[in-house]
C-alpha cells in the first residue's frame, strides 16, 4: 500500500483510506491550513496609513 509523508509532522501516512491525506490526521491538516491562511491574509506593512480624501463636500 502506498504511503505519503505528512507535510506537517513528516510521519509516514497511508494513502488509501486516509480521509485527511496527504496529512496523517485532522490536526495536521488544520495546522497546515492555518499556516497557509496566515501566509495568504498577511497584510504587508508597507501600506501608508493615510486617511481617505474628504469627498463629501461637493454633494449637492
Ligand atoms: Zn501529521
Amino acid at each position: 500500500m502506498p504511503h505519503v509523508t505528512c507535510p506537517t509532522c513528516s510521519a509516514p501516512t497511508p494513502w488509501q483510506g486516509n480521509t485527511h491525506r496527504p496529512f496523517c490526521s485532522l490536526s495536521c491538516r488544520l495546522i497546515d491550513l492555518g499556516g497557509w491562511l496566515d501566509e495568504r491574509y498577511r497584510v504587508p506593512a508597507e501600506t501608508p496609513d493615510e486617511p481617505p480624501p474628504p469627498d463629501d463636500d461637493d454633494v449637492s
